[in-house]
């Protein structure tokens, strides 16, 4: 298939503002009864997680059963915490007609929810300036079929960066290294 006129990574002006950043085409998500609660409440700008009465996990997206202990049902918990940049991805290719490129999709984590992640595209700060560590706030934009989608608007200032390595609780390279003990 033959790549047609694919927008220069000159087009990164256009998102100075970060608000160009909109895809309300495509395919819409499939809702059941288990997610209907999920999308109700993102259409009122509500990011809500499955919260385990059991087990206490919490997971996302909804799934209808505790992925931990297969308990159901599951309750619904809402975030209403900033999030922090686990991970991102900028994305060059403009898949959809109408999309803007390039654009920045986050992996969102939040310190009073452990284990939940979620996906979305940052807005408000230039693809080149999203960092691992950025505090976002949830936001949510028109997605296909008229569903709300999350998405997150970065919070300005608020970038740690890797190397500012003054946050307790890194622990996670425990049992990584293997080179202790010599
Ligand atoms: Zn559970």
């Amino acid at each position: 298939m033959k790549q047609e006129n694919l927008p220069a990574r000159a087009g990164i002006t256009g998102l100075q503002d970060g608000e160009n950043v909109k895809a309300p085409v495509g395919i819409p998500p499939a809702v059941t009864e288990e997610t209907e609660p999920f999308w109700a409440a993102a259409a009122q700008g509500r990011l809500l997680v499955e919260h385990c009465g059991a087990c206490g996990a919490e997971s996302f997206p909804p799934y209808g059963v505790c992925r931990t202990c297969r308990h159901r049902p599951v309750e619904f918990v809402e975030i209403t915490e900033r999030g922090r940049v686990y991970s991102f991805t900028v994305n060059h290719q403009r898949w959809l007609p109408g999309l803007e490129v390039p654009y920045a999709i986050v992996l969102v984590e939040f310190p009073g929810h452990p284990g939940v992640r979620v996906a979305g595209r940052l807005r408000g700060c230039a693809p080149e300036e999203v960092a691992i560590g950025a505090e976002v706030e949830v936001g949510f934009e028109p997605g296909p079929g008229g569903y709300a989608v999350p998405s997150f608007v970065a919070v300005p200032g608020a970038v740690n960066a890797p190397g500012d390595a003054d946050a307790p609780g890194d622990a996670d390279h425990s049992g990584a290294a293997g080179g202790a003990g010599s």
